[in-house]
C-alpha cells in the first residue's frame, strides 16, 4: 500500500470489475449511436457562471454541491456537476444549430463531480452517459430518447427499473402553479431552510424525502391540474408514442427533479434495488436553457444516466454481464529460442485480431502455466526446443485439459477456427 488513498468519496475503476463499467457505458451509447446521435466531449471544467446560470442558483448542486476554483490567472471555474449545460455551450459556441438541420443530436460519456456526503450509491466523483437533442420541439423526440435509454437498460438485462414520467408545465402554466404551490406551502409548519425554498424554488418542496415533510404535502396542488392546453396536448402525445412501443412508465405526479432548467416532459429511471440512492438516471425537456446561457430559443430535450448506480442495479439484480474473455491464447515459452518464436507468434496473433498475452518476466512452466490460467485464456500455447525442432507448438485447451500438437505453420489459422 503507498502513503496515499483515493479521495474520500472516490474510487478507482480496476480490473476486472472495470470491464464491467465499460460494458455498461458501451450499452448505454449503442443505441444512441444507431439512433444519429453524434459523439460530443467537452472538458472537465467550465466557468463556474456557465453551470450557475445553466443548472440554477437554487439548486443544491449550484449552492452546495459543486467543486469551484480560481486559477492562476484568475478564472472562476468548476469542475462539471452535470453533463447538459456544457454540451449545450459547445453546441451553440460550434454554431450546430446553424450549420446542419435541427435537432442537433449528441451523447456524451465522462466523469462529473459534485461534493456530497459520501454513501453507497453516492460519490464525489461518477460516472454518466447522457444524450441530448437540441433545438426541435416534438413529443416523438422526448419519446425517442425515452425509448432508447430503456432499449439500453434492456439490453444490459436490468428488469426491476421502472420510468417515472411527469409534465413541468411550460413559461405559460408554471407560473401560475408556482403561485398556487407557493400559496399552499406557506400555510405549512417547516424549517427554515424549506420556507426559504418556497420563495426561490418550491417545486423543489415536492422532492422532499422526509415523512414530516410528505405526510403535509398530501393535498398539494398538482401542476397536472394546471397544465394549459398545450403542455396537456404534448404530453399527451410522448405518452402515446412510448406507449405504442411497448415502454411502460407510470405517471408520477409529484416528479419535479433537481435541475432549474426543465420545462414539460421529465422522466426519471428509478431501480428498486438500490436502496435510498433509487435514481439511475433521468432527464426531460429544457426548452428554456439556451436563452439562460445567452443562446438563441432552443427548445431540448435529454436525459443522463449513472454508470456507477447503473453497474450497482446490475449487482442488485444478479445480472452478469457476457464479457467477452480480455486473453483468448496464452503463449508459454519454454527457453530462450522459444520466447523469440512465440513472442512473434503473440504479435502475429494480435494482429489478426485475436486477444493473446504472453508469459513475461522468465517464469518456470508451473509459474507460467498459473499465469495462463488467472488470464482466463480459452487457449495456452506451450513450446519448448524440442517442439520447435519439429516445427510444432503444444496446443493446450485451458477447459478440457487436453493438449495437441499444431505445425508452427498451422497455429494461427488452427486457433481461429477453434475461437470462431
Ligand atoms: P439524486 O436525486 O440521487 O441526487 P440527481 O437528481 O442529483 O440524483 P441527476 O443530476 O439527474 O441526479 O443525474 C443523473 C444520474 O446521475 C442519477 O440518476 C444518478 O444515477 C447519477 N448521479 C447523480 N449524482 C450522483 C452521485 N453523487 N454519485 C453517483 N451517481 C450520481
Ligand atoms: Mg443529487
Amino acid at each position: 500500500m503507498s502513503t496515499f488513498k483515493a479521495p474520500k468519496g472516490t474510487y478507482d475503476l480496476i480490473p476486472p470489475a472495470s470491464a464491467t463499467y465499460l460494458a455498461v457505458r458501451d450499452a448505454i451509447a449503442t443505441p444512441l449511436r444507431r439512433s444519429g446521435y453524434g459523439y460530443i466531449e467537452t472538458p472537465g471544467f467550465e466557468n463556474v457562471e456557465l453551470f450557475a446560470r445553466g443548472v440554477g442558483e437554487s439548486t443544491d448542486i449550484v449552492t452546495k454541491e459543486m467543486y469551484t476554483l480560481t486559477t492562476k490567472g484568475g478564472d472562476e471555474l468548476a469542475l462539471r456537476p452535470e453533463g447538459t449545460a456544457s454540451v449545450l455551450r459547445a453546441a451553440l459556441e460550434a454554431n450546430l444549430h446553424k450549420a446542419g438541420s435541427l435537432p442537433v443530436k449528441l451523447w456524451y460519456s465522462g466523469s462529473y463531480y459534485r461534493y456530497e456526503r459520501p454513501q453507497k450509491g453516492r460519490y464525489r466523483h461518477f460516472s454518466q452517459v447522457g444524450a441530448e437533442a437540441i433545438g426541435a420541439e416534438d413529443p416523438a423526440l422526448d419519446a425517442e430518447l425515452i425509448i432508447l435509454a430503456h432499449d439500453a437498460y434492456r439490453s444490459l438485462g436490468l428488469r426491476n427499473f421502472r420510468i417515472l414520467l411527469n409534465s413541468l408545465g411550460d413559461a405559460e402554466c408554471r407560473p401560475v402553479y408556482r403561485a398556487a404551490l407557493q400559496d399552499f406551502l406557506r400555510g405549512l409548519d417547516l424549517d427554515e431552510d424549506t420556507r426559504r425554498r418556497i420563495d426561490i424554488n418550491p417545486l423543489r418542496v415536492l422532492d422532499d424525502k422526509r415523512d414530516a415533510v410528505q405526510k403535509q404535502l398530501a393535498g398539494a396542488p398538482l401542476l397536472r391540474d394546471y397544465l394549459c392546453d398545450g403542455c396537456r396536448e404534448y404530453h399527451a402525445r410522448v405518452r402515446e408514442l412510448i406507449t405504442a412501443q411497448g415502454v411502460v412508465f407510470e405517471d408520477d405526479v409529484k416528479l419535479v427533479r433537481g435541475l432549474d432548467y426543465y420545462t414539460r416532459t421529465t422522466f426519471e429511471f428509478v431501480h428498486d434495488g438500490l436502496g435510498s440512492q433509487s435514481a439511475v438516471g433521468g432527464g426531460g425537456r429544457y426548452d428554456g436553457l439556451s436563452e439562460m446561457i445567452g443562446g438563441p430559443a432552443l427548445p431540448s430535450v435529454g436525459w443522463a444516466l449513472g454508470v456507477d448506480r447503473t453497474v450497482l442495479a446490475l449487482e442488485a439484480e444478479g445480472v452478469r454481464l457476457d464479457l467477452p474473455d480480455a486473453t483468448s491464447v496464452f503463449a508459454v515459452p519454454l527457453g530462450e529460442e522459444a520466447r523469440k518464436v512465440l513472442f512473434g507468434l503473440v504479435g502475429e496473433l494480435r494482429k489478426e485480431g485475436v486477444a493473446a498475452d504472453f508469459a513475461y518476466g522468465g517464469k518456470g512452466l508451473k509459474a507460467a502455466m498459473k499465469a495462463a490460467n488467472r488470464s482466463g485464456a480459452r487457449y495456452a500455447i506451450v513450446a519448448g526446443e524440442r517442439d520447435l525442432a519439429e516445427g510444432v507448438v503444444q496446443l493446450k485447451d485451458m477447459e478440457s485439459g487436453e493438449q495437441e500438437s499444431v505445425p508452427l505453420t498451422k497455429i494461427v489459422t488452427t486457433i481461429q477456427s477453434k475461437l470462431g
